[in-house]
Protein backbone atom coordinates (compact mmCIF):
# COMPACT_ATOMS: atom_id res chain seq x y z
CA UNK A 1 0.00 0.00 0.00
CA UNK A 2 1.70 3.44 -0.60
CA UNK A 3 2.47 5.62 1.86
CA UNK A 4 -0.38 8.62 1.66
CA UNK A 5 2.39 10.92 3.11
CA UNK A 6 4.51 10.22 0.19
CA UNK A 7 1.11 9.94 -2.32
CA UNK A 8 0.51 12.75 -1.66
CA UNK A 9 3.80 14.56 -2.57
CA UNK A 10 4.17 12.89 -5.16
CA UNK A 11 3.00 14.21 -8.90
CA UNK A 12 1.32 12.12 -11.62
CA UNK A 13 3.26 11.57 -14.60
CA UNK A 14 2.20 14.54 -16.94
CA UNK A 15 1.37 16.82 -13.95
CA UNK A 16 3.01 19.97 -14.30
CA UNK A 17 4.79 21.91 -11.83
CA UNK A 18 2.54 24.74 -10.23
CA UNK A 19 3.96 27.96 -9.81
CA UNK A 20 3.03 29.51 -6.60
CA UNK A 21 1.21 32.83 -6.49
CA UNK A 22 2.66 33.59 -3.44
CA UNK A 23 6.34 33.23 -4.83
CA UNK A 24 5.73 35.34 -7.50
CA UNK A 25 4.14 38.24 -5.84
CA UNK A 26 7.29 38.41 -3.50
CA UNK A 27 9.65 37.60 -6.79
CA UNK A 28 7.61 39.47 -9.52
CA UNK A 29 11.47 39.49 -11.77
CA UNK A 30 12.06 36.45 -10.84
CA UNK A 31 12.15 33.80 -13.85
CA UNK A 32 9.83 31.15 -12.99
CA UNK A 33 9.06 28.27 -15.67
CA UNK A 34 7.53 26.11 -13.83
CA UNK A 35 5.21 24.28 -15.48
CA UNK A 36 6.35 24.90 -18.66
CA UNK A 37 8.26 21.96 -21.14
CA UNK A 38 10.89 22.87 -23.04
CA UNK A 39 12.66 21.08 -25.67
CA UNK A 40 16.38 21.72 -26.09
CA UNK A 41 18.17 19.97 -29.52
CA UNK A 42 21.82 19.17 -29.24
CA UNK A 43 21.48 19.22 -25.38
CA UNK A 44 24.12 16.76 -24.81
CA UNK A 45 27.48 19.27 -24.23
CA UNK A 46 28.34 23.05 -24.97
CA UNK A 47 25.55 25.73 -25.11
CA UNK A 48 22.92 23.11 -25.22
CA UNK A 49 23.66 21.46 -21.66
CA UNK A 50 23.78 25.20 -20.43
CA UNK A 51 20.34 25.52 -21.56
CA UNK A 52 19.47 22.60 -20.32
CA UNK A 53 20.56 23.53 -16.96
CA UNK A 54 19.48 26.95 -16.89
CA UNK A 55 15.61 26.38 -18.04
CA UNK A 56 15.70 23.33 -15.60
CA UNK A 57 16.78 25.08 -12.73
CA UNK A 58 13.79 27.83 -13.56
CA UNK A 59 11.63 24.87 -12.86
CA UNK A 60 10.59 23.59 -16.72
CA UNK A 61 10.76 20.08 -17.30
CA UNK A 62 13.03 19.35 -20.08
CA UNK A 63 13.44 16.89 -23.21
CA UNK A 64 16.72 17.12 -24.77
CA UNK A 65 18.10 15.66 -27.76
CA UNK A 66 21.92 14.33 -28.21
CA UNK A 67 23.24 12.48 -31.30
CA UNK A 68 26.50 10.51 -30.47
CA UNK A 69 27.16 11.27 -27.00
CA UNK A 70 24.45 9.22 -25.46
CA UNK A 71 26.88 8.67 -21.90
CA UNK A 72 26.88 12.90 -21.72
CA UNK A 73 23.33 12.65 -22.02
CA UNK A 74 22.64 9.94 -19.16
CA UNK A 75 24.74 12.23 -16.79
CA UNK A 76 22.74 15.50 -17.41
CA UNK A 77 19.89 13.46 -16.94
CA UNK A 78 21.23 12.51 -13.62
CA UNK A 79 22.20 15.79 -12.76
CA UNK A 80 18.64 17.27 -13.30
CA UNK A 81 17.20 14.91 -11.56
CA UNK A 82 19.70 15.36 -8.53
CA UNK A 83 19.01 18.75 -8.27
CA UNK A 84 14.88 18.04 -8.48
CA UNK A 85 13.97 18.60 -12.02
CA UNK A 86 13.04 16.14 -14.88
CA UNK A 87 14.70 15.72 -17.66
CA UNK A 88 14.51 13.29 -20.38
CA UNK A 89 17.48 12.85 -23.06
CA UNK A 90 16.04 11.25 -26.39
CA UNK A 91 18.99 10.25 -29.37
CA UNK A 92 17.96 12.30 -32.49
CA UNK A 93 19.56 13.33 -35.38
CA UNK A 94 18.07 16.72 -36.57
CA UNK A 95 19.23 16.52 -40.23
CA UNK A 96 16.23 13.61 -39.86
CA UNK A 97 12.87 14.58 -40.19
CA UNK A 98 11.00 11.57 -38.51
CA UNK A 99 13.94 12.21 -35.33
CA UNK A 100 12.83 15.45 -35.07
CA UNK A 101 9.08 14.56 -34.64
CA UNK A 102 9.76 11.87 -32.25
CA UNK A 103 11.55 14.29 -30.12
CA UNK A 104 8.73 16.91 -29.54
CA UNK A 105 6.21 13.72 -29.54
CA UNK A 106 8.50 12.26 -26.58
CA UNK A 107 7.89 15.61 -24.66
CA UNK A 108 4.17 15.52 -25.28
CA UNK A 109 4.35 11.77 -24.03
CA UNK A 110 6.15 12.21 -21.29
CA UNK A 111 4.96 15.52 -20.13
CA UNK A 112 1.80 16.12 -21.97
CA UNK A 113 2.99 19.70 -23.59
CA UNK A 114 6.03 21.57 -25.56
CA UNK A 115 5.75 24.70 -24.36
CA UNK A 116 9.58 25.92 -25.14
CA UNK A 117 11.84 25.15 -28.19
CA UNK A 118 15.50 25.70 -28.42
CA UNK A 119 17.01 25.08 -31.70
CA UNK A 120 20.79 24.74 -30.44
CA UNK A 121 21.82 21.59 -32.51
CA UNK A 122 24.78 22.40 -34.69
CA UNK A 123 27.77 21.84 -36.72
CA UNK A 124 30.79 23.91 -37.60
CA UNK A 125 33.85 22.50 -40.01
CA UNK A 126 36.71 23.40 -37.92
CA UNK A 127 39.26 23.58 -40.85
CA UNK A 128 36.87 25.92 -44.03
CA UNK A 129 37.44 25.75 -47.35
CA UNK A 130 37.53 28.15 -50.09
CA UNK A 131 34.72 28.54 -51.81
CA UNK A 132 36.03 26.84 -55.00
CA UNK A 133 36.76 23.61 -53.30
CA UNK A 134 34.17 23.22 -50.78
CA UNK A 135 32.20 20.11 -51.64
CA UNK A 136 28.50 19.00 -51.91
CA UNK A 137 28.92 17.12 -48.99
CA UNK A 138 30.09 19.49 -46.65
CA UNK A 139 27.60 22.20 -47.65
CA UNK A 140 25.21 19.97 -47.70
CA UNK A 141 25.47 18.28 -44.13
CA UNK A 142 26.20 21.69 -42.84
CA UNK A 143 22.80 23.06 -44.16
CA UNK A 144 21.03 20.02 -43.24
CA UNK A 145 21.56 19.81 -39.41
CA UNK A 146 21.90 23.55 -39.15
CA UNK A 147 19.21 25.46 -40.79
CA UNK A 148 17.04 21.85 -42.13
CA UNK A 149 17.17 20.66 -38.88
CA UNK A 150 15.65 23.92 -36.77
CA UNK A 151 13.03 23.73 -39.30
CA UNK A 152 12.08 19.98 -38.95
CA UNK A 153 11.64 20.58 -35.27
CA UNK A 154 9.88 23.80 -35.58
CA UNK A 155 7.55 22.21 -37.87
CA UNK A 156 7.18 19.50 -35.35
CA UNK A 157 6.40 21.64 -32.28
CA UNK A 158 4.62 24.61 -33.58
CA UNK A 159 1.15 22.29 -33.31
CA UNK A 160 1.18 21.73 -29.48
CA UNK A 161 2.35 25.66 -28.91
CA UNK A 162 -1.25 26.83 -30.72
CA UNK A 163 -2.87 24.69 -29.07
CA UNK A 164 -2.30 26.35 -25.89
CA UNK A 165 -2.03 29.73 -27.73
CA UNK A 166 1.49 29.72 -25.73
CA UNK A 167 5.42 29.50 -27.16
CA UNK A 168 8.77 30.08 -26.95
CA UNK A 169 11.15 29.56 -30.02
CA UNK A 170 14.61 30.00 -29.73
CA UNK A 171 16.82 29.98 -32.19
CA UNK A 172 20.99 29.79 -31.55
CA UNK A 173 22.57 31.75 -34.47
CA UNK A 174 26.03 32.94 -35.02
CA UNK A 175 27.88 36.34 -35.64
CA UNK A 176 28.55 34.52 -39.28
CA UNK A 177 25.63 34.71 -39.89
CA UNK A 178 25.84 38.49 -39.80
CA UNK A 179 28.53 39.59 -40.77
CA UNK A 180 29.72 36.55 -42.98
CA UNK A 181 32.62 34.07 -41.94
CA UNK A 182 35.53 33.49 -44.41
CA UNK A 183 36.14 29.97 -45.51
CA UNK A 184 32.88 29.09 -43.78
CA UNK A 185 30.52 29.89 -45.93
CA UNK A 186 28.24 26.69 -45.36
CA UNK A 187 28.23 27.51 -42.06
CA UNK A 188 27.35 31.70 -42.10
CA UNK A 189 25.13 30.78 -44.94
CA UNK A 190 23.17 28.26 -42.48
CA UNK A 191 22.66 30.37 -40.08
CA UNK A 192 21.75 33.83 -42.22
CA UNK A 193 19.19 31.09 -42.87
CA UNK A 194 18.19 31.17 -39.16
CA UNK A 195 18.16 34.92 -39.19
CA UNK A 196 15.36 34.66 -41.79
CA UNK A 197 13.40 31.97 -40.61
CA UNK A 198 13.16 33.94 -37.00
CA UNK A 199 12.07 36.56 -38.36
CA UNK A 200 9.56 35.10 -40.89
CA UNK A 201 8.16 32.97 -37.84
CA UNK A 202 7.74 35.76 -35.71
CA UNK A 203 5.48 37.74 -37.83
CA UNK A 204 3.74 34.28 -38.70
CA UNK A 205 3.70 33.04 -35.05
CA UNK A 206 3.17 36.11 -33.28
CA UNK A 207 -0.93 36.18 -33.75
CA UNK A 208 -0.88 32.71 -32.38
CA UNK A 209 1.03 33.74 -28.95
CA UNK A 210 4.31 32.14 -30.12
CA UNK A 211 7.04 34.08 -29.44
CA UNK A 212 10.27 33.66 -32.17
CA UNK A 213 13.57 35.03 -31.27
CA UNK A 214 17.38 34.05 -31.72
CA UNK A 215 20.48 34.43 -29.75
CA UNK A 216 23.40 35.19 -31.75
CA UNK A 217 27.15 34.09 -30.10
CA UNK A 218 30.22 34.87 -31.75
CA UNK A 219 33.04 32.87 -29.74
CA UNK A 220 32.33 30.76 -27.15
CA UNK A 221 34.31 27.85 -25.51
CA UNK A 222 32.92 24.34 -26.43
CA UNK A 223 34.02 21.54 -28.28
CA UNK A 224 32.80 22.82 -31.05
CA UNK A 225 35.51 25.72 -31.11
CA UNK A 226 37.81 24.27 -28.64
CA UNK A 227 41.15 23.62 -30.59
CA UNK A 228 40.73 26.65 -32.86
CA UNK A 229 40.77 28.66 -29.40
CA UNK A 230 43.87 26.66 -28.19
CA UNK A 231 45.47 27.30 -31.58
CA UNK A 232 44.71 31.07 -31.93
CA UNK A 233 46.05 31.45 -28.18
CA UNK A 234 45.07 34.91 -25.88
CA UNK A 235 44.22 36.56 -29.68
CA UNK A 236 41.22 34.73 -30.15
CA UNK A 237 39.40 36.40 -27.21
CA UNK A 238 41.26 39.56 -27.40
CA UNK A 239 39.77 41.15 -30.09
CA UNK A 240 36.52 41.26 -28.21
CA UNK A 241 35.92 44.79 -26.08
CA UNK A 242 35.82 42.31 -23.06
CA UNK A 243 38.92 40.70 -24.26
CA UNK A 244 37.79 37.28 -23.93
CA UNK A 245 35.27 34.75 -25.58
CA UNK A 246 32.14 33.44 -23.89
CA UNK A 247 31.31 30.46 -21.47
CA UNK A 248 28.18 28.37 -22.69
CA UNK A 249 26.26 29.34 -19.32
CA UNK A 250 26.82 33.16 -20.56
CA UNK A 251 24.56 31.59 -23.81
CA UNK A 252 22.26 29.93 -21.98
CA UNK A 253 20.97 32.90 -19.99
CA UNK A 254 20.02 34.98 -22.52
CA UNK A 255 18.03 32.31 -24.15
CA UNK A 256 16.52 31.59 -20.63
CA UNK A 257 15.55 35.49 -20.36
CA UNK A 258 13.87 34.81 -24.19
CA UNK A 259 11.95 31.89 -22.59
CA UNK A 260 10.32 33.51 -19.90
CA UNK A 261 7.74 36.05 -19.11
CA UNK A 262 10.47 39.10 -19.18
CA UNK A 263 10.41 38.60 -22.94
CA UNK A 264 6.98 38.71 -23.56
CA UNK A 265 6.37 41.82 -25.69
CA UNK A 266 9.87 40.53 -27.84
CA UNK A 267 9.49 38.47 -30.87
CA UNK A 268 11.55 39.00 -33.99
CA UNK A 269 14.85 39.86 -32.52
CA UNK A 270 18.30 38.69 -32.92
CA UNK A 271 19.88 39.26 -29.42
CA UNK A 272 23.68 39.79 -29.91
CA UNK A 273 25.54 37.45 -27.16
CA UNK A 274 29.21 38.58 -28.46
CA UNK A 275 30.91 40.59 -26.13
CA UNK A 276 30.42 43.96 -28.06
CA UNK A 277 32.34 42.06 -31.47
CA UNK A 278 29.94 43.04 -33.27
CA UNK A 279 27.34 45.49 -33.36
CA UNK A 280 24.64 45.63 -35.37
CA UNK A 281 20.92 46.29 -34.89
P1 LIG B 1 29.13 21.52 -29.51
O1 LIG B 1 29.77 21.67 -28.18
O2 LIG B 1 29.88 20.91 -30.62
O3 LIG B 1 27.74 20.72 -29.30
C1 LIG B 1 26.96 20.46 -30.41
C2 LIG B 1 25.67 19.80 -29.98
O4 LIG B 1 24.87 19.56 -31.14
C3 LIG B 1 25.90 18.45 -29.32
O5 LIG B 1 24.95 18.26 -28.32
C4 LIG B 1 25.68 17.45 -30.47
O6 LIG B 1 25.24 16.19 -30.04
C5 LIG B 1 24.58 18.16 -31.22
N1 LIG B 1 24.50 17.76 -32.62
C6 LIG B 1 25.43 17.89 -33.58
N2 LIG B 1 24.97 17.40 -34.74
C7 LIG B 1 23.72 16.93 -34.50
C8 LIG B 1 22.73 16.31 -35.28
N3 LIG B 1 22.92 16.01 -36.57
N4 LIG B 1 21.57 15.99 -34.69
C9 LIG B 1 21.37 16.24 -33.38
N5 LIG B 1 22.26 16.84 -32.58
C10 LIG B 1 23.42 17.16 -33.15
O7 LIG B 1 28.62 22.93 -30.06
P2 LIG B 1 28.22 24.30 -29.33
O8 LIG B 1 29.37 25.20 -29.41
O9 LIG B 1 27.58 24.03 -28.02
O10 LIG B 1 27.17 24.83 -30.40
C11 LIG B 1 25.78 24.93 -30.13
C12 LIG B 1 25.17 25.90 -31.12
O11 LIG B 1 25.78 27.18 -30.96
C13 LIG B 1 25.38 25.52 -32.59
O12 LIG B 1 24.22 25.82 -33.32
C14 LIG B 1 26.52 26.42 -33.01
O13 LIG B 1 26.51 26.68 -34.40
C15 LIG B 1 26.22 27.68 -32.21
N6 LIG B 1 27.37 28.56 -32.01
C16 LIG B 1 28.49 28.13 -31.39
C17 LIG B 1 29.56 29.01 -31.24
C18 LIG B 1 30.86 28.59 -30.58
O14 LIG B 1 31.85 29.36 -30.66
N7 LIG B 1 30.92 27.44 -29.92
C19 LIG B 1 29.46 30.32 -31.71
C20 LIG B 1 28.30 30.74 -32.33
C21 LIG B 1 27.24 29.85 -32.46
P3 LIG B 1 26.29 15.04 -29.52
O15 LIG B 1 27.03 15.61 -28.34
O16 LIG B 1 25.46 13.88 -29.08
O17 LIG B 1 27.19 14.76 -30.64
Amino acid sequence: MPDPKHARRSRPRHAPRRRTQRARARRPHAIDLAGRVAVVTGGSRGIGRACVLALSAAGADVVFSYRSRAKAARELERRVRAAGGRAVAVHADVSRPRDCDRLVRSALLRFGRADILVNNAGIWEPEGAEVATLSDAQWEKTLRVNLDGSFYCTRAAVPAMRERRWGRIVNIASTAGQRGEALHSDYAASKGGIISFTKALSTELGPHGILVNAVAPWWVDTDMSHDTLEREGPAAGESSPLGRVATPEEIAGPVLFLCSDLASFITGEILNVNGGTILCG
